[in-house]
């Protein structure tokens, strides 16, 4: 029988935890890679660039506890072990209702095709923020020359801020990860004896002047000035500018901006939300084609509860689901599995911790094992962290 040719572009959280729920078995000891050539019914291509970023820990680079080294991960050995054919490359189009991918190098076809391609932010939304802002969510390079800029200053005002895109009808931005990088901004100064000499302000038009809660207390606790409501009109050298041309000075911003699909949805013959994500049904189908998949930050949601954010938490229910569903289209059954709606995201300020969660049923989350705030949680989620990038390197 002739092997089904699946293709699976993009190598972070989306991609990799469809292979795991796709193959089902997530252990495979290094001898199984011929293994499953022999017994595989499947001929799996993954194109992408062969480094695997695990995103939460980057906000810790700020610390010193985390390194550019040890958040990148070589994913090539892992995608052996499974049998499964790496490219090297970036895609540039898709053709044909998604049975023909189109890379800078080459042109592939398929039988099934899953899109974990991952966000784009809309950086245009504020002038100025490519220049003139850092962002953790760019990856490991940008956080890094950031780190290198803020241990030159011993004193100065520092920005961070985030910006939701809300036109999907859920939370397409990133909001949690700038308050953890807030918070350890304010330990880093504390432990260099340092605090006082600066001013940490926080803003996102997404916030309003009246919030309450435990992270605003949070970032109370710690003196951060809280600038809720505010957006700048525009990012310039040494700082930003208000609507009515008032300058805010910033001796470094770092800023998130909203999420759209990266621009190969927009310019190929995949269906594109009002938001801007890939459109898709509560599946994980790219709606209008046949076998096409997507999972993750490029994809937008069906009637979402309008708190669900962008996680790897949510690209893993998404992409069990995309998984489960091309499996039984293969063997002649309908789409039929879809994916809880959660939120649960550890805050980690490194001397304290919050544990956020939400569930769409309001049914526990991760079984309610954790304490809702707590600094044991720093222990928890560097547990997470390891497990990961030990299945990642070794199984
Ligand atoms: C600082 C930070 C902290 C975070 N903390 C948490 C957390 O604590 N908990 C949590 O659950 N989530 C967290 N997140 C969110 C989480 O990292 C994302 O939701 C997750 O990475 C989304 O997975 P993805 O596969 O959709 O995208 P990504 O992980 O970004 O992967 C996208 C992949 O697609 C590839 N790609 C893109 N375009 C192409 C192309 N044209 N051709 C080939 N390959 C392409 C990229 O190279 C990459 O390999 C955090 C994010 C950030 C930035």
């Amino acid at each position: 029988m002739k092997k089904k040719k699946i293709i699976i572009v993009g190598n972070g959280f989306a991609s990799l935890f469809f292979i795991q729920y796709f193959l089902c078995s997530p252990l495979f000891p290094f001898f199984t890679g011929s293994l499953r050539k022999l017994i595989s019914k499947y001929d799996i291509t993954l194109i992408g660039n062969g480094k695997f970023i695990y995103f939460p820990a980057i906000p810790e680079m700020i610390i010193r506890k985390k390194s550019r080294e040890s958040v990148t991960i070589d994913i090539r050995p892992f995608l052996k072990r499974r049998n499964i054919r790496f490219i090297d490359d970036v895609v540039t189009d898709i053709q044909e209702g998604g049975r023909t991918v189109i890379t800078r190098k080459g042109q592939y076809s398929n039988d099934a095709l899953f899109l974990g391609i991952g966000p784009a932010f809309l950086e245009e939304d504020i002038p100025g923020t490519h220049e003139y802002t850092y962002s953790p969510c760019a990856g490991p390079d940008e956080m890094e020359a950031f780190v290198q800029k803020f241990e030159t200053l011993d004193s100065g005002v520092i920005y961070l801020g985030f910006k939701i895109n809300k036109k999907d009808g859920f939370v397409a931005g990133r909001a949690g990860q700038m308050y953890e990088s807030a918070t350890l901004l304010d330990f880093a100064l504390k432990k260099k004896g340092i605090r006082e000499k600066f001013d940490i302000h926080f803003f996102s038009s997404n916030t309003s002047p009246g919030d309450t809660g435990l992270i605003t207390d949070s970032l109370k606790a710690r003196n951060i000035i809280l600038d809720y409501g505010y957006e700048p009109a525009e990012f310039v050298a040494g700082g930003m500018k208000d609507a009515d041309g008032t300058f805010r000075k910033a001796d470094l911003v770092l800023f998130s901006p909203g999420i759209v699909a990266p621009e190969l949805a927009r310019k190929s013959c995949l269906p594109v939300s009002p938001g801007g994500h890939i459109d898709v049904d509560k599946y994980g189908q790219v709606k209008g084609l046949n076998n096409v998949f997507a999972a993750g930050d490029c994809a937008n949601h069906e009637n979402p509860p309008e708190w669900v954010p962008h996680q790897a938490h949510m690209a893993q229910f998404r992409a069990q689901a995309a998984a489960k569903n091309l499996r039984a289209l293969f063997s002649g059954k309908p789409a039929s599995h879809t994916y809880r709606h959660e939120l649960s995201c550890i805050l980690n300020m490194e001397n304290d911790a919050i544990w956020l969660s939400a569930s769409a049923d309001n049914k526990r989350t991760v079984f309610d094992l954790f304490p809702r705030h707590s600094r044991k949680l720093v222990g928890v989620k560097n547990a997470f962290e390891k497990l990961y990038l030990f299945y990642l390197r070794y199984l």
